[in-house]
């Protein structure tokens, strides 16, 4: 029997030991097990297949003195972290260039198309089907210039799988219950969704690994060989035929010992979350585009998540941003505990907003997924999908040129 080492275990690692034990591969994760630790626990749960358009443009770039958080904006940079950020930066923006730019939506394009399938599918295999809420998503403004402005950007911008239109006066007026006023307009996605928690599916996937008879190992990865022998930090050694490297922001430092340059950057995030709430659950996940917040009802809350703040993912978090977060929310008018529940972790991205998934070539053993930026909880359960067709030498469903890491050599 074939047996395979899955270093990590966010939803990118998770998806995938459960996908490659449930096909017959005896499979071991390993993650040294604080669940708070990955982008996985604290994201905003939103299935976005709509996020076709990777972040590296020139339009991105041109807006990101407004979007600076010394002017309000959710865009930081932690300059103590300047010897990480100096190299991404430079493959960030020639990452922005037309022919990149084109390159990256036509490969978000592909693995977004069934990621909301997958979704349903990986749910299924996890005996929790609940778990996958299809209902789509909003943007509001609360002004009217913001929503001229917003709207003609909707109008214009692909939006893969998903479909969009206005929302109207009723469906706006749902907001006056949860919000001081209600939005001045909307745009309503179809074909996007949410997961009922994050760590709930998270949670879900990892028992149906350990009943299919998955190990999972309290540790952390202190060296990987190419040969899919991996050091562990309480000094124990392990080996199988293949390892994965699904280690979200800190895949970078893996990549380094097979001599492989990753460039993945901590691009980090905050939430509130208020178990005090009367938002209701079918009130769908919402962005506030003017104030740069998004709001998403799961079963254990209300959760506000903000901020792109590029550095280490081991850095502790910055009070002012959860701080201004909090003030957001009640200029917002929405009913949130005062003492809400706070963290803070690292979106793991590369500089041209597109994954690495693939067989490293110049270690055959060796599989890797990370990078997976703002979009990891999409396309976690498609990402397993295709780690799966690398492990059994098949056709993945979609070309995975555009996501091989030897791009960035
Ligand atoms: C505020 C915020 C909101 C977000 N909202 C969304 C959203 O709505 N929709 C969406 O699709 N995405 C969203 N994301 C992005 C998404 O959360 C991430 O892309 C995704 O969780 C990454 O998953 P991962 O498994 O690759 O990494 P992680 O979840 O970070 O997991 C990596 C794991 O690897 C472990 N690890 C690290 N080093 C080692 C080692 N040496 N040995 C063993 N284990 C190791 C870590 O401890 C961790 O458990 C959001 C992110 C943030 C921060």
């Amino acid at each position: 029997m074939k047996s395979i080492l899955v270093i990590g275990g966010g939803l990118v690692g998770a998806a995938s030991a459960l996908q490659l034990q449930t096909a017959g591969i005896q499979t071991t994760l390993i993650d040294p097990g604080d669940k708070r630790r990955g982008a996985s626990f604290g994201n905003a749960g939103h299935i976005g297949t709509e996020q076709v358009s990777p972040w590296s443009s020139w339009e991105n770039v041109r807006r990101s003195p407004r979007s600076s958080f010394l002017v309000g904006g959710p865009l930081d940079f932690r300059w103590r972290d300047a010897a990480l950020l100096a190299p991404w930066v430079q493959r960030f923006l020639a990452s922005c260039s037309p022919a990149h730019f084109a390159r990256g939506q036509a490969a978000l394009a592909a693995i977004l198309g069934d990621a909301l399938g997958a979704w349903h599918r990986v749910a299924e295999l996890s005996g929790a089907p609940h778990l996958v809420i299809p209902h789509g998503h909003a943007t509001v403004w609360m002004n009217p210039e913001a929503a001229e402005r917003g709207r003609g950007a909707f109008g214009e911008a692909p939006a893969g799988p998903a479909k969009t239109r206005e929302m109207s006066a009723a469906e706006l007026e749902r907001y006056s219950t949860v919000l001081g006023a209600p939005p001045v307009a909307g745009v309503l996605f179809e074909g996007t969704g949410q997961v009922s928690e994050p760590q709930a599916a998270r949670d879900a996937m990892l028992a149906a690994f350990v009943s299919a008879g998955g190990e999972i190992v309290a540790d952390s990865v202190a060296r990987v060989e190419a040969n899919a022998r991996v050091k562990l930090q309480s000094g124990v050694t392990r080996e199988a035929d293949e390892v994965l490297i699904a280690a979200g922001a800190w895949s970078g430092r893996l990549m380094q010992q097979l001599s492989v340059n990753a460039r993945v950057i901590g691009e980090r995030g905050y939430h509130l979350q208020s178990a005090d709430t009367d938002w209701p659950f079918d009130l769908p996940t919402t962005v506030f585009e003017e104030n740069f917040v998004v709001f998403t009802r799961f079963t254990s809350g209300l959760r506000a998540t903000s901020f792109l703040e590029f550095g280490s993912p081991d850095a502790p978090g910055d009070a002012r941003k959860w701080a201004l977060l909090q003030r957001r929310i009640a200029d917002l008018g929405v009913r949130f505990s005062p003492e809400p529940d706070r963290w803070v972790g690292s979106r793991p991205t590369l500089p041209d907003y597109v994954p690495a998934i693939g067989r490293l070539e110049r270690a055959p053993k060796v599989l890797y997924a990370f990078g997976h930026a703002h979009l990891g909880l999409t396309m976690a359960p498609i990402t397993a999908e295709l780690v799966l067709a690398l492990a059994t030498d098949q056709a993945p469903a979609i070309d995975l040129a555009s996501f091989a890491i030897e791009r960035f050599s």
